[in-house]
């Protein structure tokens, strides 16, 4: 990086809330001069704002990074407001030489951080911006045509083949500090945590911060990873790793993920084959990330724009009833409640959820983004939009339409002896098994309030699948 003035060096974190394997960090400390680690929260619509839970989550992780950083002798900056006003008064303030961030990828961030990156130069101000949250960024990985990918098994074959050598930076063991540090506000007056209610109670599963994800990654390595490829659709099994809210707000970087997990099989402490898949769930992250990049308007628009004449329907309170998890379907209402008690909900279990919304109700995807979105402490647009989408079948490489899940088949199937619905449904915990499905079949049994729900689901499941099938017809013209 070329600097031409005397001054301090401003990184400017977002999801990439480490020490270790942070270029723009480390492009600041390898300058020698002070460094002003920044963090801005900024809730205004130019840039999608954070959902409560991923708030949460926010509140925790930067509490763990500036006790980080204030082990090394530096101090994190925090900021709330719109991002450019923000940076106008710091600058103002410590008049800093360079201004450095790792990069993001959708849409409204890269707008305005190119527009930032152009006032900044206009100032004399050096900028630069690195790599910290993709194996791979978007455009580095094109098929023969020079195309971004669509489908992803040749997308992850191109992708993986250009991982040979990936290396990770140690964190910096002291970062320079200015003379005199700006003014920071205190992290509590932002007041994230909940209050009134505090509905987070039951979150406590999750250590934000880059100690925490370190600890997740070597646990899952250590033994889960081995049964991953039997286990990670089973909801009731803790079979997968919960890195997701880590790598997103980028606490764990995937480039350390992949080589940790390659040197768990050299070593041979973890299995080649389980490894190779967990992996490629990594690659879904990246090529959902390739796609947005690609597809700025995803968020909003189907990539399969012959959906947009879909005929969604409007029903406030069948939707009401799936966000409550209510809906009378055991697996369907038990990813709903774990959703909101724990900010999570097993992939399996999204994918059911998800398909029920846009299939059996009929709802658009865009209100169960949106509901995730708020919900989910690993809420990510890229993710989010391109789960969704791929769910619904308006999306990249999506699920055909017409495949329907069949939630108490798809709950037989990945849920045998009901352990995850009775985790989270307990009024239907003394069912039996072969019951904990269909509790309609055994109403009797059931408390008055069970019942209530489970007397009879909102929806028949052949009925439901019939009218989805001739809307999808509907859709292609067919009768
Ligand atoms: P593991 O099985 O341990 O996988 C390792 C990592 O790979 C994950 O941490 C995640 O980063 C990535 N990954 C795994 N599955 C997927 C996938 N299907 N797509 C993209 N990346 C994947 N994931 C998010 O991170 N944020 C979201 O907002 C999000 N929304 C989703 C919405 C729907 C409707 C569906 C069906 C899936 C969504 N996912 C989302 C993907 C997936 O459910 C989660 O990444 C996964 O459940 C996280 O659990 P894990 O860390 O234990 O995953």
């Amino acid at each position: 990086m070329r600097i031409d003035r005397d001054g301090p060096v401003i990184v400017w974190l977002r999801n990439d809330l480490r020490l270790a394997d942070n270029p723009a960090l480390a492009a600041a400390a390898a300058t020698g001069r002070p460094v002003i680690p920044l963090y801005i929260l900024d809730q205004t619509p130019s840039v999608r704002p954070m959902g409560a839970a991923s708030l949460w989550w926010l509140d925790k992780s930067l509490t763990a990074l500036a006790a980080s950083l204030e082990a090394i002798g530096s101090r994190l900056i925090l900021r709330r407001g719109p991002t450019r006003e923000v940076l106008e008064d710091l600058i103002a303030h410590a008049q800093p030489a360079a201004v450095v961030w790792n990069r993001l990828y959708d849409a409204a961030s890269i707008d305005r951080d190119g527009g930032l990156k152009a006032w900044l130069k206009d100032e004399g101000i050096a900028c630069e911006s690195f790599n910290a949250g993709l194996l791979n960024e978007p455009w580095t990985v094109k098929n023969g045509a020079g195309q971004p990918y669509k489908v992803f098994t040749p997308y992850w074959r191109a992708a993986r083949d250009r991982l040979h050598h990936v290396q990770v930076e140690p964190a910096p063991n002291a970062l320079p500090a200015p003379a005199r540090w700006p003014p920071t506000e205190a992290l509590e007056s932002w007041r994230l945590h909940p209050t009134k209610p505090d509905w987070s109670t039951r979150f406590d599963l999750w250590t934000p911060g880059e100690g925490g994800a370190a600890e997740r990654l070597d646990d899952f390595l250590s033994s889960p990873v081995q049964h991953y490829d039997r286990q990670r659709d089973l909801p009731g099994v803790e079979a997968t790793s919960r890195l997701s809210p880590h790598l997103h707000f980028g606490e764990i970087g995937p480039r350390q993920v992949w080589v940790a997990a390659r040197n768990a099989v050299e070593a041979g402490d973890a299995p080649a084959g389980p490894v190779e898949t967990f992996l490629s769930e990594v690659g879904w992250r990246e090529f959902n990330h390739s796609i947005l990049f690609h597809n700025p308007d995803l968020p909003k628009a189907n990539f399969r724009p012959e959906f947009d004449g879909f005929p969604w329907m409007r029903d406030d309170a069948a939707f009401e009833a799936w966000t409550r998890g209510e809906t009378g379907y055991p697996i369907v209402d038990a990813g709903l409640r774990e959703l909101w008690a724990t900010g999570f909900m097993h992939n399996r279990v999204r994918m059911i959820a998800a398909s029920f919304l846009v299939k059996h109700l009929l709802i658009d995807w865009r209100a169960g983004e949106a509901w995730f979105w708020d919900a989910l402490v690993d809420a990510d647009l890229a993710n989010n939009v391109g789960n969704w989408q791929w769910v619904a079948g308006s999306g990249a490489d999506a699920a055909p339409y017409f495949r329907i899940f069949n939630p108490i088949a798809q709950g037989q199937k990945f849920d045998p002896v009901g352990a995850y619905v009775r985790r989270w449904v307990p009024e239907l915990a003394s069912l039996p098994d072969a019951l904990i499905h269909e509790p309609w079949k055994a109403s009797a049994q059931l408390d008055p309030a069970a019942r209530r729900i489970y007397g009879e689901p909102i929806v028949g499941h052949p009925a439901a699948r019939e009218r989805a099938l001739a809307a999808y017809r509907g859709l292609k013209g067919e009768q």
